[in-house]
């Protein structure tokens, strides 16, 4: 039987209704804490909710004016929703780039914001930010995407920093390709633009240079994610993890 060791425990998840904030829900929710899934695709978000006992919240985290004057009670805050783009810096869409900063940026320093008063009262609180192996190491032709995760890393910082003498600490964890629905839908579209099979997307596209040769699962994301806001964490504050086969070593 897992340890009850979150109980009593509030945690929002953003983007919980898929992929790595699935999988983050799940393993908090299975520790005992009350889950919130914030996303923008709420029949989702129930029916995660439902399965793990929790609620769903839809919001659009874009909309980042809306979350201005929030009050979020949460002893556990995980940033992750997020979106990808891909183009060369001369052709990028200026409203995609504002787009990805208001999602992958503005969204969690506001909810932060929006949390550390609560957490500082109870002097307990984990903040866990799900940035990338791309907040530590760049490639071409993500500059919104590469952009967003490298100030996501100062965030956390920051929040680390405040937050020690209020018992709260924050973290960045830095994945690269996870099987999720948001990879799955590159290898097919890759597959189709160079006429390969999505088997070879993977082995021949994407980790060409990554040592360990397979996609991260969701769950192993989720793993760390739940040590962060475990009992031995409490030391562990403005660290950025690594979840990526090698990627950033080389
Ligand atoms: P995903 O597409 O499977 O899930 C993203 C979730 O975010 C979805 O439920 C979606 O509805 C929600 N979302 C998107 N835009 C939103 C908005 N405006 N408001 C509210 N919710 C919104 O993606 P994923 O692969 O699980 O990625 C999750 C996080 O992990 C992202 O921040 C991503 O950058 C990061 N990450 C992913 C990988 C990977 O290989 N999949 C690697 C490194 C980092």
């Amino acid at each position: 039987m897992t340890d009850q060791d979150l109980d009593g425990k509030r945690a929002v998840v953003t983007g919980g209704a898929s992929g790595i904030g699935l999988a983050c829900a799940r393993e908090l929710a299975g520790r005992g804490a009350h889950v919130v899934i914030a996303d923008r695709d709420a029949d989702a978000a129930r029916d995660v909710a439902s399965t793990i006992d929790g609620e769903a919240w839809e919001v659009d985290l874009s909309d980042t004016r809306a979350l201005d004057d929030l009050s979020l009670d949460a002893d556990i805050l995980v940033n992750n929703a997020g979106i990808q783009r891909v183009a060369p810096i001369t052709e990028f869409d200026p409203e995609a780039f504002r787009l990805i900063q208001r999602l992958m940026v503005e969204a969690p320093f506001l909810l932060i914001r929006a949390a550390l008063p609560g957490m500082y009262e109870r002097g307990w609180g984990r903040v866990v930010n799900i940035s990338s192996a791309h907040g530590l190491r760049a490639s071409a032709f993500k500059v919104a995407y590469v952009t967003a995760k490298h100030a996501l890393e100062g965030l956390s910082k920051v929040t680390a920093l405040e937050g020690a003498e209020h018992g709260v600490t924050s973290n960045c964890i830095n994945p690269a390709y996870v099987r999720t629905p948001l990879v799955q839908k590159q290898i097919v579209d890759q597959a189709a633009v160079h006429g390969i099979p999505e088997s070879e997307v993977v082995e021949k596209i994407m980790l060409t240079e990554t040592a360990v040769k397979r996609l991260v699962e969701p769950e192993e994301v989720a793993s760390l994610a739940g040590w962060l806001v475990g009992p031995h964490s409490g030391m562990t504050t403005g660290a950025s993890y690594t979840i990526d086969g090698g990627w950033t070593a080389r």
